[in-house]
């Protein structure tokens, strides 16, 4: 995918499937704002990598899960390349419990990361993504959000609340050659998938028709797809990367 000259934020950019999403694109030629929460080291180490591959990015510390910080991030990526095209909503979190025992304050968090986190930041690039002429909005949604997971009520609703908010935003923006759209990735082996217990990672693959997890990097071609010009006419889609487990 050729993405020269073209400005993209990852949320969540540093580790995990995010980092795979911002070397992906730095290889087709973006210009990538990596954002981070806490993981400072893994970001700068990023960035140094990009670099040396001849690539174009920087680091940006912000919570998106307060609208300031997504503001700031976005003012600072067209403050530093003068534009954005591409903005993917990669941050995310999981606090898992049965609703007997899950707290309002785990809802909340993840409702507040996962869902409100999305709104901020596309919110705050609505302006500058509308200017430029050419926007893809990519939202990382997750098959939890399509077919719903015991444990999981609050994450299970903020994917599916992506879906949705991206449907509703890709009608707003489809006037102006700004396309929304989401990935709803399966089981892909980063961090969050490492908490689950090996018998519950067994059932879930015992249901994968491609019987194996995913890789990050698998998500992170989905993702450049759909931020090329070769994706033009798909927007408000939801793709599911889940080695078969949604059909
Ligand atoms: P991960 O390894 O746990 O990484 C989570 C990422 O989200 C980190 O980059 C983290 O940044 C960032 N993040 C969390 N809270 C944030 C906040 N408030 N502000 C900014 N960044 C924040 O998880 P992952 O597996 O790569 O997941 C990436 C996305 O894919 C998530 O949206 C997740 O729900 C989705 N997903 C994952 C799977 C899977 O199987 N792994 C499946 C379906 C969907 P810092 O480290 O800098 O704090």
């Amino acid at each position: 995918m050729d993405l020269s000259n073209k400005v993209a934020i990852v949320t969540g950019g540093a580790v995990g499937i995010g980092k795979y999403i911002s070397l992906e694109l730095a290889r087709s030629g973006a210009k990538v704002v990596l954002n981070y929460n806490r993981s400072a080291d893994a970001a700068l180490a990023l960035v140094e990598e990009i670099k040396s591959f001849g690539g174009e990015a920087f680091a940006v510390q912000a919570d998106v899960s307060k609208y300031k910080d997504a503001e700031r991030l976005v003012s600072e990526a067209v403050k530093t390349y003068g534009t954005l095209n591409i903005l993917i909503n990669n941050a995310g979190i999981t606090d898992d419990a049965l609703i007997l025992r899950m707290t309002e304050d785990q809802f909340d968090r993840v409702i507040n990361t996962n869902l409100k986190g999305v709104w901020n930041m596309c919110k705050n690039s609505a302006k500058a993504m509308l200017k430029s002429g050419y926007g893809r909005i990519i939202n990382i949604s997750s098959v939890s959000g399509v077919m719903g997971n015991a444990g999981q009520t609050n994450y299970s609703a903020s994917k599916a609340g992506v879906i949705g908010m991206t449907k509703a935003l890709a009608r707003e923006f489809a006037s102006r050659n700004v396309t929304v759209n989401a990935i709803a990735p399966g089981f892909i082996e980063t961090d969050m998938t490492q908490k689950m217990n090996k018998e519950m990672m067994d059932y879930w693959i015992q249901q994968i028709p491609l019987k194996r997890a995913g890789l990050p990097q698998e998500v992170a071609y989905a993702v450049s797809f759909l931020a090329s010009e070769q994706a033009s006419y798909i927007t408000g889609h939801t793709l599911e990367v889940d080695g078969g487990l949604v059909m």
